[in-house]
């Protein structure tokens, strides 16, 4: 089921355009619009949840196949590094509730991060 006026679902069903990379069953995986690095790739799981808090609590599975999808986008993209993250909530920089994994590579990454 997807959330009315939700942008990623929208994306997920092809209502908006999105250059996707991969589709798995649970999965989709589309270039982020404004890329942080030179492979910034968003997955998202098909299902609604708001952020990675709701799916550990509502759907903790879908973690699984998004990260097999993150690992697949690595591969095809032949990264040799890169960064996965969940930004959750509003506080940590999340301005899109639809849940989403970041995989972003290409480039070297600092520690900490800001
Ligand atoms: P957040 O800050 O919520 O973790 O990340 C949301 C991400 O979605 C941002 O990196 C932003 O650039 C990306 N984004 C926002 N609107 C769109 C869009 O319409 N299409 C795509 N592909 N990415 C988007
Ligand atoms: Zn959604």
């Amino acid at each position: 089921m997807s959330a009315a006026d939700c942008l990623f679902c929208k994306i997920v069903a092809g209502d908006v355009p999105g250059d996707v990379v991969h589709t798995s069953d649970r999965t989709v995986a589309f270039r982020d619009v404004n890329p942080q690095a030179p492979l910034h790739v968003l997955v998202v799981p098909r299902e609604h949840t708001a952020n990675a808090a709701e799916t550990a609590a509502e759907d903790p599975e879908a973690f699984a196949e998004l990260f097999a999808t993150a690992r697949a986008v690595a591969e095809s993209e032949g990264l040799d590094g890169y960064r996965l993250l969940f930004n959750t909530g509003a506080s940590a920089g999340q301005v899109v509730f639809h849940t989403h994994l970041h995989v972003l590579g290409g480039r070297p990454f600092g520690w900490p991060p800001g």
